[in-house]
Formats: structure tokens, C-alpha cells, sequence
């Protein structure tokens, strides 16, 4: 088993590989890491998979996995992930905005000082400062507001990972924005950040947009309400349900007691009070359904009784 598994994600980024790779075999090769670098070729259709193919040539540790299409940086990792064999999984991206240098603290943190993950956190950003560094402030504030995870920059590229963590996880769709809070709501409570240097983009361009932030923050909201409430729906629309049924029962009882009380002349359809009870018992009967759905998705999942064992005896 490797020291270090590198597990690089990248789409359209042939001029950086080599640099890339030559700095990180450079650092590994001074601390004297075993080690294996994992190119995931996500679809690229510029030379990416050709460089990395003659790159395999000069150093015997490359590995490659080349999807068929663009299927995003979360499905990368993921490969990733499964193929990595090394006691340390370091991520990086692909595009020399992250450095290799910060690779032997980063190993340290997790081997010595006992981290199950620590994230980078670029303090000095050089992107520009309306897309990209000011929006990424509020979004870090908000995710630690949501998952209580005290992180300055949950989505930076460069992570290390306990082994354990990566084969904990499952990263899709947009998740790569929150492994931090995946691995929390996996059980791995270590979680640690270091300030690691940031640079500039040499070459090529980003490949996420401003819609990152409002995708982000959907899937943000699926995490948090899957790791919480994923094995038991009904507690969450049980709840709601009941509120909206009761507020509904309330003022139904209200409204028949000022009936009794006024007499005939009451006007019944001209009450807020009707209309609150009308729909407030409708959608309080809509969320219990939806909490009874969800049961029987759950209960009919594949994976409904899969837990992480973490020791037997
Ligand atoms: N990436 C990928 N698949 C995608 C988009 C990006 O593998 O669909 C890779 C990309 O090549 C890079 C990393 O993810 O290695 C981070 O992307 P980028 O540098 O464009 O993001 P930014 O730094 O601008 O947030
Ligand atoms: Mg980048």
C-alpha cells in the first residue's frame, strides 16, 4: 500500500499536467512517500488523456481513469476515491492553483496530529474578487451557519483524507462542494483546516459559473435533510403536518364557537379565520402524505439497513 494516493480530477487542462505532475513527483520524491497520482479524465476533449498517457511513460505511479463524457467533478472524485489505494488521499485540482508544497504538512496532519480530513483554505485568493471570492464568502458563512461544520472554505480542491473517509462516502451529483459535511454525517468528527497558498490560474479558464452558487446551496439543503432526516421522513413532515393540521383544528373549533355564539347572521366566508383553517388542514393532510411516501421509499431502499461499522470484537 502507497504512502499517498493523489486523486487529481480535470476537464481541459492539458498545458498544467505536466508542470503539475513533475512538482508533485519533485515533492513526494524529497519526503520519500510511496505513492500513486490518480488522473480522472472527466470527458476532456482536448489532449489531457494523450499528456497523461506519456506522462505515465516518465513516472511508473500514474494511474488514469478516462470517462466517456463530462460527467462532473463530483462523479471524478468518486472514481477516485474507489480506485485509491494509499492510507492518505490527497485531492488537488488540476489546474496549478493548488500547490504540491503543501503536500507533506498536509500528510503530517492526518498521520501524526490524527485528522480524519483536513480541508485547504485559500485566505489569499487570486480569482476575481466579485464571482468568485466575494460570493464564496457569503457561501462558506451560510454552510457553516447549516452544518455547524467551522470551516473557512469547504470547497477548496485541496483536502487530505484518513482512508477511512473515502471509503465511507459517496460523492455525486454536486456533493463535492460538501464532503466535509459528508464525512461528518458519516461519523468522522476530525476535522481540521490548514491556510494553504493559492494562485493564480496559468492556464486555460474556470469551469464553473455563477449557477454553482444556487445549485450549491439546493444540494447543501439535500445533504443536511437527507443525513438527518434520509432513515425517517415522517419526523420531519410528521412535524410540519402537525402544526399546519392543528393551527387548521384550532380555528375550525374557534370559528364554530363564534357561529354558535353570533347566530345565523355570522358570515362564515368572510372570516380570515376560514380561509387560514381551509388551507392550513389541506396542507397539514399533503405533508403527512409526503412523510408516508417517504417512509415507504425508505423502507424500500436497497440500503436501508447499511451502517458504518467502524470496529468488531
Ligand atoms: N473539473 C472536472 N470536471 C468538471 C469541471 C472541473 O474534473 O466538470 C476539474 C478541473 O479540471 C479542475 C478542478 O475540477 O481540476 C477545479 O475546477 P476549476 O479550476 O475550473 O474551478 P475553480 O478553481 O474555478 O473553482
Ligand atoms: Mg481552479
Amino acid at each position: 500500500m502507497p504512502d499517498i494516493s493523489i486523486v487529481i480530477p480535470l476537464y481541459n487542462e492539458e498545458e498544467s499536467l505536466p508542470e503539475l505532475t513533475d512538482w508533485i513527483e519533485r515533492v513526494c520524491t524529497e519526503m520519500s512517500y510511496s505513492r500513486e497520482i490518480i488522473f480522472i479524465d472527466d470527458g476532456s476533449t482536448d489532449e489531457s488523456w494523450n499528456v497523461i498517457k506519456r506522462l505515465s511513460k516518465d513516472y511508473n505511479d500514474i494511474r488514469g481513469i478516462k470517462f466517456q463524457r463530462n460527467y462532473g467533478k463530483s462523479a471524478a472524485l468518486n472514481e477516485g476515491f474507489k480506485a485509491a489505494k494509499g492510507n492518505v488521499v490527497i485531492t488537488m485540482d488540476a489546474d496549478l492553483q493548488d500547490s504540491p508544497d503543501e503536500i507533506p504538512e498536509l500528510y503530517k496532519m492526518i498521520t501524526a496530529d490524527g485528522f480524519d480530513l483536513v480541508s485547504g483554505w485559500k485566505k489569499v485568493r487570486h480569482d476575481n474578487t466579485f464571482t468568485k471570492n466575494l460570493p464564496s464568502k457569503l457561501y462558506n458563512g451560510v454552510n457553516r451557519l447549516i452544518s455547524g461544520i467551522k470551516l473557512h472554505d469547504m470547497n477548496c480542491g485541496l483536502k487530505a483524507y484518513n482512508k477511512k473517509v473515502i471509503k465511507s462516502i459517496e460523492v455525486y451529483g454536486e456533493m463535492h462542494r460538501f464532503i466535509p459535511v459528508l464525512a461528518k454525517s458519516a461519523g468522522f468528527r476530525k476535522i481540521g483546516e490548514k491556510v494553504v497558498v493559492h494562485r493564480a490560474r496559468k492556464y486555460g479558464h474556470s469551469k464553473f459559473g455563477w449557477e454553482r452558487f444556487i445549485n450549491g446551496f439546493l444540494d447543501l439543503l439535500s445533504i443536511q435533510f437527507i443525513s438527518r432526516f434520509g432513515k425517517k421522513p415522517m419526523h420531519f413532515f410528521g412535524l410540519l403536518g402537525s402544526i399546519a393540521f392543528l393551527i387548521g383544528f384550532i380555528s375550525v373549533v374557534w370559528l364554530t364557537v363564534e357561529r354558535i355564539m353570533v347566530g345565523a347572521d355570522f358570515g362564515l366566508t368572510n372570516r380570515v379565520t376560514f380561509y387560514l383553517a381551509l388551507t392550513t388542514m389541506v396542507i397539514g393532510t399533503q405533508f403527512f402524505l409526503a412523510g408516508f411516501l417517504g417512509e415507504l421509499v425508505s423502507r424500500s431502499a436497497a440500503d436501508r439497513n447499511h451502517y458504518l461499522i467502524e470496529e468488531t470484537m
